[in-house]
């Protein structure tokens, strides 16, 4: 038994079927083909080529960030439901067999465990906030760094493009709020761009994030009102809206009071940053243009060097 059963589309059917993606018992948690990974790649040397005129400093993660940086960012006020923490084994001999009896006894393990110094991280950009305060106050320029980390995220869902794992890269702007609006507009109004290159029909639309519980719903009405939020929609499977596959997200002073960042001149500095889904561009791509990526148009293939 495996999700592949519930396919809530016959997109989701397809996909599975070619092999694009490989299901496993866990909703959200599939594997994924050498020809959507050559995708996945390919998006990833576009991106690149798209922030070549930025200057951004490089960034890689781990899928895990400190759980000291993590508290730091306030995640879990937000997004309580979303997160994943990770619990290791920490016990005696004498707990190790009482860990195996209860495996073998298909009983409930996780008590065992202890927390890890580490967390899963939710956002590419999340790590890079501490890493950022610990250097000291900005320069006036600010920063400007292009991170990219696998993310979980505890949604699963039978819709192949609501991953509990994904990679996410990002473009971070950190600075004054003008420096950082300016980032986010420059990067909107390359939306037209990116699609083109891609051959995907995609639009932009004000967002808001999924904030828990019913103070949630507040911030989620103040987020729109401010205009903090922007995604680019794509069709990406049989849903009958289109999907988000890239954000533009200004966060004002939230990352810079969370976690002590300052601009040159003692202010608290503004943060904004531009993600971009890996696989949902990917499935993207497959939903327009066709699951053999060998057929799909020239212009395309090229833009991912494929
Ligand atoms: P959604 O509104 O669909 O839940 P989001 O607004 O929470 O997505 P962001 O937090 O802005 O997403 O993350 C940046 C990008 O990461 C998104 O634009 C999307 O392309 C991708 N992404 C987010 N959640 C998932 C997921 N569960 N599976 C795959 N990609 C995702
Ligand atoms: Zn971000
Ligand atoms: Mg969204």
């Amino acid at each position: 038994m495996n999700y592949f059963s519930k396919a809530d589309s016959s997109f989701t059917d397809a996909l599975f079927k070619a092999g694009l993606l490989i299901p496993t018992e866990v909703a959200g948690l599939a594997a994924r083909s050498g020809q959507f990974e050559a995708i996945v790649s390919g998006l990833d040397a576009m991106i690149t080529r798209l922030g070549q005129d930025i200057g951004a400093e490089t960034v890689r993660f781990p899928p895990a960030m400190t759980r000291v940086s993590f508290e730091k960012t306030g995640y879990m006020r937000g997004f309580p439901q979303l997160a994943g923490s990770i619990h290791c084994f920490c016990g005696d001999e004498k707990a190790h067999c009482a860990l195996l009896t209860c495996i073998a006894e298909g009983r409930d393990w996780s008590q065992l465990l202890a927390p890890a110094e580490s967390v899963l991280t939710p956002a590419a950009c999340y790590p890079l906030y501490p890493i950022i305060a610990a250097r000291g106050s900005l320069s006036p320029d600010g920063a400007t760094v292009d991170v990219a980390s696998w993310c979980f995220r505890h949604e699963p869902s039978i819709d192949p493009a609501r991953m509990q794992m994904f990679r996410m890269r990002e473009y971070v702007r950190i600075g004054s709020p003008q420096q950082v609006l300016a980032f986010r507009q420059q990067w909107l109004e390359r939306v037209p761009d990116i699609a083109g290159q891609l051959g995907i029909h995609a639009s932009v639309d004000l967002a808001n994030d999924p904030f828990f519980g019913r103070a949630g719903q507040l911030k989620a009405d103040s987020q729109r009102e401010q205009n903090l939020k922007f995604e680019m929609l794509a069709q990406a499977g049989d849903q009958p809206k289109p999907t988000a596959c890239m954000s533009f997200n200004y966060h004002q002073e939230l990352f810079g009071t969370m976690c002590g960042i300052r601009q040159w001149n003692g202010e608290v500095a503004h943060t904004g940053c531009v993600g971009f889904g890996m696989e949902r561009l990917a499935l993207a791509l497959f939903y327009q243009h066709g699951l053999q990526s060998s057929a799909w148009p020239a212009s395309t293939r090229a833009a991912l060097a494929l």
